[in-house]
Parts: structure tokens; sequence; C-alpha cells
């Protein structure tokens, strides 16, 4: 972590702004504007020419979108960040970067279903493969290594049956071949999960979720090393154009200042909400990072501060019934998207994983019967009363 401030608590309200630059202001300014007036003509050749530091127009930068890029890669402990319109753009203009025709991408068993669709179209159109490991060792991603494989590309823990990658492990292997390991830290956000720590190159954020917060922006964020993300800047962003516009960064930079506070309330009340989902009667499965008796236990006490917000489990019955738990309950809200301060709940297998075809949704654990929970910020006894009804009003089957 870090630049200026060694604890991630003062890091996300004071990295990358100082309200003296800003005439005391202590907001962050927003700067809503899509241009700027250069003084001379002469300077604009200057500016244009690279001689000269300074804003031109905001597509290739903007003073609010700045503070929030300079924060993210503090908190990420990179050298750069870079602000996108949404997850998506974030991860498209990373991913087209890094490839070519012809080239091969090695990922994590499990993405979001729209990465999947991407890694989809880059395949009909530029002949760009991908193959999907559960790089559950080394010997397992080396044998998928090609000559033409130009990145590995993680997702940790993997939606929606939250199982882990060691990312130590595989940047160790990915070195060996000197190819970059990008990783998807959506799911833990900094104050969880550190991926340039553990050895990886680029980290990607749909910042949607728990960077901002409060379920009001669609944003993404990428952070890596400078030379990578000046090419990326100038290149795949500056002429595809998915950027941030300044008021979205104005909101992340708000709803990162309690990221850490937000996430210790999400972490606890999963917590709770796992010891007594796990005792119900109806619930048949649940993975939850922080399941001490999880196989995967060593990989989380390695990478993750805490187990976060993001459970998921198996009722016991049918597709049916697990829409009726959806629809009896009182209070959680039945929609998509995560890390919000309302608690969502959703079916994988109809909503974010139907585009996976049933073959290897049924390979990825994603049965009928599991349903997804992003756990909110309310009182854990509220949620666990309204989850309990629900359960109990499930139907018996003999
Ligand atoms: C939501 C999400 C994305 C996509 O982000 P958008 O902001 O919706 O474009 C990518 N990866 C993960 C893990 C996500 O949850």
């Amino acid at each position: 972590m870090s630049r200026k401030y060694r604890h991630i608590e003062t890091a996300v309200i004071h990295e990358g702004y100082d309200s003296k630059d800003m005439l005391g202001s202590l907001a962050t300014p927003l700067f809503q504007t899509s241009t700027y007036a250069f003084d001379s003509a002469e300077q604009g050749e200057r500016r244009f020419a690279g001689e000269e530091d300074g804003y031109i127009y905001s597509r290739l930068g903007n003073p609010t979108v700045a503070v929030l890029e300079e924060r993210i890669a503090a908190l990420e402990g990179g050298e750069r960040g870079l602000a996108f319109g949404s997850g998506m753009a974030a991860i498209s203009a990373v991913l087209i970067a890094l490839t070519k025709a012809n080239d091969h991408v090695l990922c994590s068993e499990g993405l979001y279903g729209c990465t999947f669709g991407l890694l989809s179209m880059m395949k009909e159109k530029y002949n760009i493969s991908s193959d999907f490991s559960a790089m559950e060792s080394k010997e397992e991603i080396r044998a998928l290594i090609r000559p033409e494989t130009t990145c590995i590309y993680v997702e940790t823990p993997i939606n929606p049956t939250m199982k882990l990658i060691d990312l130590e492990m595989v940047a160790a292997v990915a070195k060996e071949y000197q190819i970059p390991v990008v990783v998807d830290n959506t799911f833990s956000s900094p104050y969880l999960q550190r991926p340039l720590e553990l050895g990886c190159d680029v980290v990607i954020h749909s910042a949607t979720k728990y960077i901002g917060g409060h379920g009001d922006v669609i944003a993404g964020l990428v952070v890596g090393k400078k030379e990578f993300l000046d090419g990326v800047a100038m290149t795949t962003q500056k002429d595809i154009g998915g950027i941030i516009s300044p008021f979205d960064a104005w909101l992340l930079i708000r709803g990162l200042k309690t990221l850490p506070v937000r996430m210790d309330r999400h972490c606890d009340n999963a917590e709770k909400l796992f010891e007594r989902l796990r005792q119900h009667p109806k619930v048949a499965n649940i993975y939850f990072p922080g399941d001490v008796d999880s196989p995967d236990d060593a990989i989380y006490q390695k990478q993750m501060k805490r187990g976060g917000g993001m459970i998921s489990f198996e009722i016991d019955g049918t597709k049916e019934d697990a829409q009726e738990l959806m629809n009896t309950l009182k209070f959680v809200k039945i929609a998509v998207s995560l890390g919000d301060a309302e608690t969502l709940i959703e079916h994988p297998a109809t909503m974010t994983h139907a585009v996976v075809p049933e073959e290897a949704r049924g390979k990825m654990g994603i049965t009928d019967q599991l349903i997804r929970l992003s756990v909110g910020l309310e009182a854990w006894e509220d949620i666990w009363t309204d989850l309990e009804q629900a359960l109990n009003k499930l139907k018996v089957h003999v």
C-alpha cells in the first residue's frame, strides 16, 4: 500500500488530494468540464507535443478523475491508476492492450459473465483463444501456457462459488514465462486483498460494487505499472474512449472514504449470517471465503484480510423453491450487483450466470438451488430475521 499514508484508513481519505491546492475546499472539487482553455496557441502546441504538462480535453485527463486515479493507485500499491466508465470498459481496455490477433489468454475457471462474453468476441473476431483452469497447482498452469500466451487473467474469490485462487502461486509461475497476471479484485476491494503486493501485475475493479458502495455509480478502475498504464491511457482508453464522467469520479472519491468502515461492517454481518445460514436445516451447502472449514482456508489466510460480504448457499429444494424463497423476502432486495448498503439476493443460474452454458454451470457448481447474497450494512439481526422467515416457509420435500 501507500505513498504518503501508511494506513489504508487514512489513505482512502487523504491520498492524492490536498485542500491547500484547491482554495481550501475540503471536498475534492468537481471539475465538470469537457475541455480546457489554453493561454496561447503556442501553449496548445506544447501540450499536444507533450512538452508541457497540463489538461487538454477531458477524455485525456480531468483533475477530479486524477484524484481518484492517484488514490486507487495508492490503495492497491501500484504506480498508476486509470478510471473508466464501467468495470467492463476497464476490462476490455486492459485485455485489448495485452493481446493481438492469434494470442492466447489463460483464465481462471469462472469469470464475470461479460468478461467471458468479451473473450468469446475476441476469439471470433481476432482468433484470440482462451483456456480456463482451476489453477490449483503450478503444474496445472504450466501445462496450459503456450508460446502465444500474453495474459493470465484471474478472479478470486470466484463468483458465485467463492473458490479461491492462490495469487502468489499464480504470479510465481507467470514470472517464469514473463506473462503479466491481471486480477479482477472487485469482490475483495483493496481493503481485503492487494494482488500487486502478491506479485501480480494489473488489478481491475468494477468500482460499481464495493468502491462506490452506494449503488449509484457504474465505473471501473485499473492499477498497475506506470509504463503499462501510460500505454493503455494513450491507446485503448483514449481511442476507444470508455472514460468515467467527472461526477462519477467525484462520487467514487466520496464512497472510498468509508471503504474500510463499510467493509468491516459487511464482513461482520456476513460472518454472523454465515454461521446462522449454515445451521439452518433448509441450507444444504454454503460458500463463504471466511469459512475456516473450507479447503481453501490456507489460501484465505495467506491473501485475504477478512471474508468479505458475499455468501452463496444451496437450499434443500428445487429452482422453484429458490425463487419462492426470494419472493418471500420482506426487505432484502432481489437484484444483481453487489457491495451496496442494501442486502441484495439473486439467482445465479437464471440471472448473472444464465449466459453460461448449462454444462459449464454444472462444472462450476452453479446449480438451480444456488442463491447468492450480497450482505448489506443493515443490522444483521434484521437481515437474518428476513432470511429465516423465508427459509422456514419453504416446502418440505419427502
Ligand atoms: C460487476 C462486475 C464486473 C463488471 O463491472 P461493471 O461495472 O458492471 O461494468 C466485472 N467483474 C466483476 C467481478 C463484477 O462483479
